[in-house]
């Protein structure tokens, strides 16, 4: 593509955010498209842990995107900061997984990948993390893991985007449909009409398989419930991040202290139930009994973008000319955000790309792993 195109985004979250960011600069202009309000849906309700829950759990393609991103953290939120005057807070205080049942799986991937993942003496954890249970016997420890404080990370960067001429954000503007001529897709229908465009990019989150059904195309992205709680504390009541069967706490800088998640099957509907809050408030108690005392200040759901293995889809859309894809990052895309969205740029301007596009290219994933199947939706 040349530097004379248009691109139209299609969903705010924080992957239309940052590759709206990306192309900016290297495009005529840029329109970024939200049926809401920008960064309200799952970028908003995540708990920001920049890694995978279990990092040694997941394929090469998850992995690659992770450490790239991690490394990267820190340089976007101080240049987020820098650019608007909201921080981000990008908060490294490492992360304590206890009593998990594939330690050995976890020591030996952290030798593989030379990440400082290592196994510590659980009096060690306490007196590290003074307020943790006492239920636990065993913990791993990685010092460089941080979580970043992803509402004001949305925030952040549409005030970047807000300040850059060549880039417009439409609100309240819901996309319905796709516009085509020969073949190639030319813009978007909306509720405030047709919006054409050079290029259009699908980042519409768990929203995006049901957007690409209008086009007879199958994509398996669903959404995923996910439910957090929200406790507010002294800013030095918790100092890491801890994770026991498959539930964590995340410390914010300010003391506040995220427990989540459920993992949910229920369709589009983000309802908290009271179910959740009762299993969420036994895992925080679990975790750090002193949180019996405290009182819940916040209880949301969010839909995560569910997809296979969940390997994001980046890249070219085959068959359809101008169409392209950066969705699917399931339960890890304020952590994927930076390699994803950096990988789209490159793959989409043809640049060198920062790591190998293949296993993301919606062409080249086999079907027994979700490919892009053309179908008959009738
Ligand atoms: C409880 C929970 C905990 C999580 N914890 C973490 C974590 O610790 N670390 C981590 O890395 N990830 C975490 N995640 C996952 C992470 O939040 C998501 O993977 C990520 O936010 C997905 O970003 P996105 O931009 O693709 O989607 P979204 O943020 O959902 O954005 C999609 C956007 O598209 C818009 N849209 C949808 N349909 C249309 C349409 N028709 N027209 C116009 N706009 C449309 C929506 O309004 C929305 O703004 C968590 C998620 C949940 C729910």
């Amino acid at each position: 593509m040349t530097r004379q195109q248009q691109v139209v985004i299609v969903g705010g979250g924080v992957i239309g955010l940052l590759t709206a960011f990306n192309l900016a600069s290297e495009v005529q202009s840029v329109v970024l498209l939200d049926r809401g309000n920008v960064g309200q849906e799952s970028s908003w309700a995540g708990g920001g842990i920049v890694s995978p829950l279990y990092p040694w759990r997941y394929s090469p393609a998850v992995t690659a995107l992770a450490h790239w991103s991690q490394d990267f953290y820190p340089q976007l939120g101080e240049r987020l900061f820098a650019a608007t005057g909201v921080d981000p807070e990008v908060h490294t205080t490492g992360l304590y997984w206890l009593d998990l049942d594939d330690e050995a799986q976890a020591l030996a991937w952290a030798e593989r990948e030379n990440r400082p993942l290592r196994a510590v003496d659980i009096s060690a954890a306490h007196d590290a993390v003074p307020v943790l249970g006492s239920g636990f016997s065993r913990a791993i420890y990685m010092a460089d893991v941080a979580n970043v404080r992803n509402p004001r990370l949305v925030k952040s960067l549409k005030a970047a985007l807000l300040a850059l001429p060549n880039v417009t954000i439409h609100e309240q503007c819901e996309v319905s449909g796709f516009i085509r001529e020969d073949g190639a897709v030319v813009g978007v229908q909306t509720s405030a009409g047709a919006i054409h465009g050079d290029q259009v990019v699908l980042t519409a989150g768990a929203w995006s398989g049901d957007l690409l059904k209008s086009l007879g195309l199958d994509l398996p992205v669903e959404p995923v419930k996910g439910q957090m709680i929200l406790y507010k504390c002294a800013s030095d009541f918790l100092p890491s991040m801890v994770l026991a069967k498959g539930r964590y706490a995340i410390p914010r800088r300010d003391g506040h202290i995220l427990i989540g998640s459920t993992l949910e099957h229920e369709g589009f509907d983000k309802t908290p139930t009271e179910s959740a809050l009762e299993s969420l408030k036994a895992s925080a108690v679990e975790l750090i009994p002193a949180l019996a005392d405290a009182e819940v200040v916040g209880h949301w759901a969010g839909l995560r973008p569910g997809s296979p293995e969940g390997v994001p889809y980046i890249g070219r859309v085959p068959g359809f000319d101008g169409l392209w894809l950066n969705c699917g990052h399931y339960r890890n895309g304020l952590v994927l955000a930076p390699a994803s969205c950096q990988l789209f740029a490159d793959v989409m301007l043809g640049r060198a790309p920062i790591i190998d596009p293949a296993p993301y290219a919606p062409t080249g994933r086999r079907s027994d792993e979700g490919a892009l199947n053309p179908t008959l939706i009738s």
